[in-house]
C-alpha cells in the first residue's frame, strides 16, 4: 500500500500526542482531533528517514501503519497553545515512535518551549500527588503547598485539550476556603511557583 493510501486510512481521527497531566499514563495520553488542512498540507520539502516499524511499541506494530510506514517525513504544525508555527523532524519522530515507543497514531501539537514546560507541570503535579498520598494530614492545612497545586491544575489547562483534574482543583478550593476562614490564616501566599512560568 502506498503512503497517501495509507494516509487516507488514518482518516479523520488522528489522536495527538500530548504529556499526560494523569498519574496513570507518564508519558502520553490520546485526544482525537480533526488535523487543519494546512496542517495536512503543508509538509516540507522532503527531509525523510528511513523507519522501522519493528522497533515500534507492540500496539503500534498491530496497527494499519505498520503495514505502509517506510519512512518518517519531517511537517510542520501550528503549537497548539502559543499558535507559533513548529516542525516535527523526520528524526524526531523517528525517536518517538522508535525508541521512546510513543503510539504511532499521535502527532505532536505542542513546540518544543510549551512541550517543555508542559512536561514540567507534569512532574511537578505528579510530585504534588506523590506528597498528598503521604503527608496528607500535614498538607491539607499547609496552604502555600495547597496554592500551588491549584496554579498548577490551572496552568495544565493551557497545555492539553483535556479540562484538567476538576475534582481536584473542587478539594483545593474547599480546602483553601476553609484553611483562609480560620481565625489563624495568615500565611502569606507562595510565590515560587510563579517565578517559572515564563519558559513555557
Ligand atoms: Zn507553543
Amino acid at each position: 500500500m502506498n503512503e497517501s493510501a495509507g494516509r487516507a486510512r488514518h482518516g479523520s481521527c488522528k489522536s495527538l500526542l500530548y504529556p499526560s497531566h494523569s498519574l496513570g499514563d507518564p508519558d502520553f495520553v490520546t485526544i482525537y482531533i480533526q488535523p487543519s488542512r494546512e496542517e495536512v498540507t503543508k509538509r516540507l520539502p522532503p527531509e525523510s528517514v528511513p523507519a522501522d516499524p519493528s522497533k515500534w511499541s507492540q500496539a503500534s506494530q498491530r496497527s494499519v501503519s505498520a503495514e505502509w510506514t517506510t519512512e518518517y517525513t519531517s511537517y510542520r504544525y501550528t503549537c497548539w497553545r502559543c499558535r507559533v508555527s513548529a516542525v516535527f523532524t523526520a528524526a524526531d519522530q523517528q525517536y518517538t515512535y522508535e525508541v521512546k515507543k510513543a503510539p504511532i497514531d499521535q502527532k505532536r501539537v505542542l513546540c518544543e518551549s510549551c512541550w517543555v514546560r508542559s512536561n514540567a507541570i507534569s512532574v511537578e503535579l505528579t510530585e504534588c500527588e506523590r506528597m498528598w498520598v503521604t503527608s496528607k494530614p500535614l498538607l491539607r492545612i499547609d496552604r502555600r503547598f495547597l496554592e500551588r497545586w491549584m496554579r498548577l491544575l490551572v496552568e495544565a489547562e493551557e497545555y492539553s485539550a483535556y479540562k484538567a483534574d476538576i475534582a481536584r482543583k473542587n478539594m483545593l478550593s474547599k480546602l483553601l476556603r476553609e484553611l483562609l476562614a480560620r481565625p489563624s490564616a495568615g500565611a502569606a501566599p507562595c510565590r515560587d511557583a510563579d517565578s517559572d512560568r515564563g519558559t513555557g
